[in-house]
Parts: structure tokens; C-alpha cells; sequence
């Protein structure tokens, strides 16, 4: 179950940042979930509340932004979209040379009160 325990973790600075802010409670949650990341976005919405129950977090509402791939190609010397990985440059058909944006999960914002 790989989406509970990235559930666990962005729980886990939630409350590290709720504690800081001295606030009762945490409302909602924004993540920024890469589209390359691997992590499936309807699993980690459903084992949130999981995670969370009996916590200070509870009831909190997980929002998800979406973040698309994006790839440098180094031989065009210019970015591109990448659904997936692997997804060859559209210029010049060769590999991405670096993964610029999409590959990551992390926790944006925290509206607590
Ligand atoms: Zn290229």
C-alpha cells in the first residue's frame, strides 16, 4: 500500500505545521500530485481519511492539484509535455534528458483554524 503510507507522510507535516500555527484544527489540505509521480490519485484520497481518523486531522479535506509532466530535452535545448515516462522528446523522438516538473508529491497549502 504505497498511497497510505504517502498519505501517512503529508499527515505527518500537516500536523507539524497545525502545531506550529497553534490552530485546533486543519480544514483542508491542497497536494500536488505529479502526474509522473506513480501515485494513483483515487487510492490516496481513499485511505486519507484512514490515516487521519482519531487525529487532530480528522474530517480535514484532501484537495488535489494535478501537476503535468514536463521534460527537458537537451538536444532541442527546449521543455516538453510528458504524459508518462519514457514519452519521447516530439522533435527529435529522443529521450527526456531531465524531468523538470510532475515527478513529485507535496503538500502546497494547509488551511487550518
Ligand atoms: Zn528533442
Amino acid at each position: 500500500m504505497h498511497e497510505y503510507a504517502i498519505a501517512q507522510a503529508i499527515a505527518d507535516v500537516a500536523e507539524d505545521e497545525r502545531r506550529r500555527a497553534g490552530a485546533s484544527r486543519v480544514v483542508s489540505l491542497t497536494v500536488e500530485l505529479g502526474e509522473l509521480s506513480g501515485v494513483i490519485e483515487d487510492y490516496l484520497v481513499a485511505v486519507f481519511p484512514l490515516v487521519v481518523h482519531g487525529t487532530p486531522l480528522e474530517g480535514a479535506e484532501l484537495l488535489i492539484e494535478r501537476v503535468a509532466g514536463q521534460a527537458w530535452c537537451a538536444r532541442c535545448q527546449d521543455l516538453f509535455n510528458l504524459a508518462e515516462l519514457l514519452t519521447p522528446c516530439p522533435r527529435c523522438d529522443g529521450f527526456a534528458s531531465e524531468i523538470r516538473a510532475g515527478d513529485a508529491l507535496t503538500l502546497a497549502s494547509l488551511e487550518v483554524e
